[in-house]
């Protein structure tokens, strides 16, 4: 054989290897950052699962760009939380139909879910221009992550399910699994210590997706705000929320990493209220299996931050 020729042999066999390789382990692809992470802790040492959404911005309203829809095209298996959230995906896993096992893991066993929040104080900001519900719907809330006990159960299914799919590497996924729930645990007493100063402080939010992470730790959101990210609100509607803001009497309100601070200025100007900024889907943060954690300790730090400052 010449040397093109061996090239070529050589690159065959390379390509033969890789595709072994790709043929043993599930081609894995998460919806979201802070699922993603969950993923990736219980494939560690197997395989990098994808996420779909890599970047900034919010959920709400989202559209698949092509190379996310082509992404989701060349998975095995496909993790999101369900309808209740990325309403996005339905189409697109629809038209996966029997070539990738698709995973909502809000209905995993043992993950608890809490209706969504309506009316009065909460305002839905997961609303499109046209009013049709963007995330959150079906009266269900999609923020489930929040919640620890859901993260350990979110985990444990996924192991299953990928355990199901790729048995040789079962053992692996159900102990890293094990390990993940009991990293998850950590972070539970870690934070249930750290939010307690903090139980019982009213706070108002840009964004009601903090449910579960309230209900697990005793925390006390009074109201949403609906604005849109990227326009400042009309002089109507900022003496609206003024006034809004005022009778809650929140020691803080909290914007979100999408929202101008500038609007968030001009809404607390003439009210006591102090401001703070959540980010509840990591859109800030590196990917990986480490994300839901510095989500976690990102919100609780940032809650104890602003609830208790100065006067
Ligand atoms: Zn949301």
């Amino acid at each position: 054989m010449n040397g093109p020729m061996k090239c070529l042999g050589t690159l065959a066999l390379a390509l033969v290897l890789a595709a072994d390789v790709r043929a043993a382990t599930p081609w894995v692809v998460v919806s979201i950052k802070p699922l993603h992470s969950l993923a990736a802790g219980v494939m560690a040492g197997v395989a990098e699962p994808e996420v779909l959404l890599k970047g900034g911005g919010s959920l709400h309203a989202y559209a698949l760009r092509p190379s996310e829809a082509n992404a989701l095209s060349r998975a095995d298996m496909v993790f999101w939380v369900g309808p209740a959230l990325e309403t996005f995906m339905e189409r697109p896993l629809a038209a996966l139909a029997g070539k990738a096992r698709v995973v909502a893991v809000i209905a995993l066993p043992g993950v608890k879910v809490l209706p969504s929040r309506e009316g009065g104080l909460w305002e839905d900001a997961h609303l499109k221009d046209n009013g049709e519900a963007s995330h959150q719907s079906n009266g269900v809330d999609g923020h489930i992550w929040l919640d620890p006990g859901n993260a350990a159960a979110i985990v444990g299914g996924m192991a299953e399910a990928l355990a199901a799919f790729d048995q040789p590497n079962a053992v692996r996924y159900r102990q890293n699994a094990a390990a993940m729930s009991a990293k998850l645990n950590a972070l539970d007493v870690e934070l249930r210590a750290k939010l307690a100063p903090v139980k019982e402080k009213p706070f108002v939010v840009f964004h009601d997706a903090y449910q579960y992470f309230e209900a697990s730790y005793g925390l006390r959101a009074v109201g949403s705000i609906t604005l849109s990210p990227d326009r400042a609100p009309g002089a109507g509607r900022v003496g609206e929320v003024k006034r809004k803001i005022a009778g809650l009497g929140p020691v803080c309100v909290f914007s979100e990493p999408q929202f101008q601070p500038k609007i968030v200025q001009m809404l607390i100007r003439g009210t006591t209220a102090r401001t703070g900024m959540l980010d509840p889907e990591g859109t800030t943060l590196k990917a990986g299996a480490e994300l839901h954690f510095d989500v976690a300790r990102a919100l609780a730090d940032s809650l104890v931050a602003c609830l208790t400052a100065g006067p």
